[in-house]
């Protein structure tokens, strides 16, 4: 269990696309704050910028202007190496197309964020299997991501966002592939792991039903918060 408080500081980030006319603003300066062990739904119509906050609250793309703190740390001064670092260390994602690799088996999946560290010792093999019970996948440890259904791979993403100990947890509609009654399985398994783990929890989605599960929310609309 993580002890320090954890806390996210999003202010006035406002990120452009350049364009041959005039540059496309995407996000017109959001704020938001986040303590930790909170969770947030973001909430917004196709193309309102949720996806690109997300990558920016990542570390995945520099805002335009405005910062992002993770743990009193904004991770855009960092090099390209450190920033690398950072994210594996400190960030856990969950993305809709699951994006598990085929020819790897459920663990090994799990498993790979922390092969950038060599080869993984026997505590954090443990951690795998624990996270993976917990998603109630033990008895699948060595299927490959075909031989599982859609609920299955997104449970595996969940197992995989969470071997790191991420301060902050990031999933872009991770429901959104799924039907009504894994969705809602997935969803509360989310959020029993983030009380579990005490990380912050963002999540991107369209459902009201998996919005409604979190303790707060805000909604996009063309790149600014509206509620
Ligand atoms: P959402 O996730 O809410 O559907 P996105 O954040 O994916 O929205 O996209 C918001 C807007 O930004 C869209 O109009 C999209 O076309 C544009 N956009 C996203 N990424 C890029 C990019 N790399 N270059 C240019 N425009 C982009
Ligand atoms: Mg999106």
């Amino acid at each position: 269990m993580r002890a320090s408080v954890a806390e996210l500081v999003v202010d006035n980030v406002v990120k452009e696309y350049p364009t041959p006319a005039e540059p496309l603003r995407v996000l017109g300066g959001v704020s938001f704050e986040l303590q930790s062990g909170e969770n947030l739904a973001i909430l917004g119509p196709s193309g309102s910028g949720k996806s690109t906050l997300l990558h920016v609250i990542g570390g995945l793309e520099p805002p335009t202007s405005g910062t992002v703190m993770l743990d009193k740390q904004d991770p855009f001064t960092l090099g390209e190496r450190e920033l690398a670092h950072f994210r594996n260390r400190n960030i856990g994602f969950i993305f809709q197309e699951h994006h598990l690799l085929p020819q790897l088996n459920v663990l090994e999946n799990v498993l790979l964020p922390t092969i950038a560290e060599g080869k993984p010792d026997a505590a954090v093999r443990d951690r795998a299997r624990d996270l993976l019970e917990r998603v109630g996948l033990s008895g699948r440890l060595t299927h490959r991501p075909a031989e599982l259904s859609g609920g299955e791979r997104e449970r595996v993403a969940v197992a995989r966002s969470l071997i790191r100990n991420p301060v902050l947890l990031l999933a872009d509609e991770p429901t959104g592939n799924l039907d009504r009654k894994n969705a809602v399985s997935v969803g509360e398994l989310l959020l029993e792991l983030q009380k579990q783990e005490n990380t912050m929890l963002i999540v991107v989605t369209h459902s009201l039903e998996l919005a409604d599960m979190l303790a707060r929310r805000v909604e996009l609309e063309d790149g600014v918060i509206v509620v």
